[in-house]
């Protein structure tokens, strides 16, 4: 584990998002599957977590990693599907 990430909020605040905190911010966009690994390792200790995959939803995103699942436009009903999973 990260030990420079922080700890997780009661009350998390939008600059909680560990994207904006860790590594770079295209590092949630990979070009390559393999490098979608750490993003998403990231986003599950991510307070934001349901609230990115609501939004993901909301704004029906199709690319990069959002709340630890990588949208697979090819395949984008089931990157939903595990989107709406998370907010269970
Ligand atoms: S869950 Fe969403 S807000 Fe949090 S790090 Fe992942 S992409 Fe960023």
């Amino acid at each position: 584990m990260n030990p420079y990430l922080p700890p997780i909020r009661e009350d998390p605040q939008p600059d909680d998002a560990l994207c904006r905190k860790v590594g770079h911010p295209d590092d949630w966009f990979p070009t390559r599957i393999r490098d979608a690994a750490e993003p998403i390792k990231a986003c599950w200790r991510c307070p934001l977590i349901k609230g990115c995959a609501a939004a993901a939803l909301d704004t029906m995103q199709r690319h990069g990693v959002w709340a630890g699942v990588l949208l697979n436009d090819a395949d984008i009903q089931t990157s939903r599907d595990q989107l709406r999973e998370i907010l269970k």
